[in-house]
Order: C-alpha cells, then structure tokens, then sequence
C-alpha cells in the first residue's frame, strides 16, 4: 500500500485558548525535523485538531513511522490514502480499491465514519457514510455493518482531495518540545537520571544537561558513557548541551574538611549549586533529577531536605515516587538501559562513607560546610569557569 499521506491525532494541546497554535507549530516543526532525516519533500501541515503530512513519492514508510514515534505529543499516526479526485464516483472507487488492498474479501464488521472540512461538497457526512457503507457492501460480500463494535472502522475525510484511512499507530503522548520552557538535567551514567530527563521533556520541556566528574577517579570512559546516554536520550528530547564539570577538587576539599559521613550530602549541595548556576545561565526555569524515595542515603526525606536547600529554582524530581523497576522499564523502553548499566564508577561512588548519615539534620550539614569558606569559593569558580560544553545530538 503506498500512502501518500498521515493524519496526525495529538491528544493534549497544554495551556489551550490562545496559546494553542505555539503547542501546534511546535509539533509540526518536530515532526518536520525528523521526517527531513528519512527524505526530502515531506510538507506539514497544521490543520483544525490534527496535522497532516503530505509525502514525496518515494520514502521509507517504516523510518517514517519509526520518526514520528519518538515526538513528544504525537498521539496517533493513521497512514492515509489519498483520492486526489474527490467527485462521488471517483471516491467509492478509491476508497472500495483502498478496502480491497488492504483486507481483501475477508469476513469483516466495519462502519464508515466520514468528515467533510469541505462544506461545499455536494453531500453531506451522514450521507456519506451511508452510501459509502452501501457501496462496500455492495461489493465485498463478506462485510458486514457493525455501527457499534466495528472490525474496521473507515475514516473518509473531503478536503480539497479525500483522505482515507482506518489503521494507527500508537504515538508517545506528551506534549511538543518547546511548548513549556527549559530545565537543566542533572545527569549521571546511572538508570535513573536519563530516565528523568525523557519524561521532563516529555512534557514539552526543553533540556539541557550538567555532568560532574572527578578525573583521575573517574575515568574518560564514565564520560564517554554519560555522553552516550545524553545521545540516547536526544533522539527524544532533541540536542542537548551538555556541561562537564571537573568536581575532584571540591569533592578532596569536602573529603578533607567536613566528617566524612556528610560527604555525599555536602557534595549533592555542591552540585546543586553549580547545576544552578548553569541553569540561570542558560534561562532554564528547573533543575531536574533521577532522586527518588529512599533509594539511597541520600535519597531519605530528611536528606533530600539537605539538598534541597540551596536551591532557589525548583526541582523536578519525576520518578520521586518510582519503584526501581518502574524506572528500569522506562529506561528499557527509551533504549539507555543497557548503557546505564556498564560498570563505570560514578564521582559519588568513590570517596564515599561506608556508613553515610541517612537521617541529616540541615543545621548540622550547614555548620559542617562553614568548614569549607575560604576554601570552596575559588574551587567553584574554577570548576564553573572550566566547564567543558559538549553539544550532543542523536546525528
Ligand atoms: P542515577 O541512576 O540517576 O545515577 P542514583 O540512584 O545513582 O541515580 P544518586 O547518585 O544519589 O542516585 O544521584 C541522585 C541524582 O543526582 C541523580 O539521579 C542525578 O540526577 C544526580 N547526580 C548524581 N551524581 C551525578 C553526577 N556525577 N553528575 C550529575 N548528576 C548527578
Ligand atoms: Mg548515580
């Protein structure tokens, strides 16, 4: 079957009214950008409570589809048929050679559900359907109508040409990239944070990433495996700028100042600070994180209250409330998984305590950083004015 066309069904258009032609030409541009890697000549168009796509002659209908299902906010794919001439005999024809081609004379229910935007077509939808239906049946013997629980329901859309179609494909939901301003992901080599990042974005937010680690401890490959999943992940999220900030110096000093059973607490606040930074610089409205309930020390109530404090910006934390394994089969189903798991140590992994405080107290946490002053601030700086910036896209 060559389809000449998909109709694009989105499911929710955030923040409506007005602002609903921004939520849709965000979509038609993403949907844009992936279709221009499969070939030339795709056109997307914006259209009352759907888009549609018109094709070039020759594409790879499979990559096609595969494209459009990683943007956020495609809901379904329904490839279409098209019927240039749209006059009623013309239509039947089409629409019976569509049926034929694609199910052949086989016992099926259907019903036929027509659409005309073209208020000057001769008949009306009602009408449409009915005589469509008769049509059909006329000339597959083995239809039957079911107005109710239909095999195959037959969309028959006028336009300025019609468009037939009756098949889908599930999209990811969500809203378009773009639609709902920037956070700053804070994101490490392990499961949890990639998966984060995929279902900020998945909500229209726009991503930018910030790496910390501590060379000579943590090695080129660490890097290179954090770099790999910011890859992965942008195949959704689209490119991201990835920050790489060199930690070891502030994590020797917290390791030489502060009790060593703070160490990850401290270090966790550090990097919030430093995440911060980056995000008002790069006008993000968020930070995000991969933290959930309980996982580790540093991930108790009590702790995240620690980490929580130094910042001003808020702080998404989308699998908060996950069970791991939650989080593993989003991470299997976004294809980072097998990556998150390669055994490269992590710049938290390495200096930390056997017995780290797992209920801290914020006045005690803030008293053993007033260790730090005089020391950190130089540190910091340095740390922020090298970062290295990697520009990462799925290309
Ligand atoms: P993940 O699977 O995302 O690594 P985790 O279970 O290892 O999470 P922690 O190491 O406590 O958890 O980190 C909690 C969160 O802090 C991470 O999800 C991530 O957002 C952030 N984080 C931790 N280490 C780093 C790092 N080296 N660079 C950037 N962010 C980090
Ligand atoms: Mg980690």
């Amino acid at each position: 079957m060559k389809y000449k066309a998909f109709l694009i069904k989105y499911a929710e258009i955030g923040i409506k009214g007005k602002n609903r032609y921004v939520f849709e030409d965000a979509l038609c541009e993403r949907i844009a950008e992936k279709l221009a890697k499969v070939a030339d000549g795709f056109e997307v168009i914006r259209e009352q409570g759907r888009i549609r796509v018109n094709c070039p002659d020759v594409y790879d209908y499979d990559e096609a589809v595969e494209q459009m299902k990683t943007v956020f906010g495609v809901w379904e794919i329904c490839p279409a048929y098209v019927i240039e001439d749209a006059s009623w005999d013309s239509l039947t024809t089409g629409v019976g050679d569509y049926f034929e081609e694609r199910y052949g004379n086989t016992p099926h229910t259907f019903k036929v559900e027509a659409r005309r935007s073209d208020k000057s077509y001769p008949i009306q939808s009602p009408q449409i359907c009915s005589d469509m239906g008769a049509y059909l049946l006329d000339r597959f013997s083995e239809l039957k109508v079911d107005v109710h629980h239909p095999e195959i329901l037959l969309y028959v859309e006028i336009r300025n040409m019609a468009y037939v179609y009756s098949e889908s494909v599930k999209g990811l939901g969500g809203m378009p990239l773009g639609s709902s301003g920037r956070a700053m992901l804070l994101l490490s080599g392990g499961i949890d944070s990639p998966v984060a990042g995929y279902m900020v974005a998945k909500r229209g937010v726009t991503i930018d990433a910030v790496y910390f680690h501590a060379p000579p401890y943590t090695s080129e490959r660490a890097k290179q495996k954090v770099v790999d999943l910011a890859r992965l992940i942008s195949v959704y999220t689209g490119p991201i700028k990835l920050h790489v900030v060199n930690f070891t110096d502030i994590q020797l000093a917290i390791i030489d100042k502060c009790p060593r059973d703070e160490l990850t607490i401290i270090m966790r606040r550090y990097m919030m600070r430093i995440a911060e930074h980056f995000a008002y610089q790069n006008k993000c409205q968020a930070l995000i994180t991969g933290e959930s309930i309980g996982q580790v020390a540093s991930q108790t109530p009590q702790s995240l209250v620690a980490t929580n404090a130094v910042c001003t910006l808020p702080v998404y934390r989308p699998v908060i409330a996950f069970d791991k394994q939650d989080i593993v089969d989003i991470a299997v189903k976004i294809n980072t998984y097998e990556t998150s798991i390669q055994p490269y140590e992590d710049c938290c992994t390495i200096f930390v305590a056997k017995h780290p405080v797992t209920k801290p107290y914020l006045d005690i946490i803030v008293r053993s950083e007033k260790k730090l002053t005089g020391t950190i601030e130089p540190l910091v700086e340095k740390a922020i004015n090298e970062v290295e910036i990697i520009e990462v896209t799925d290309n």
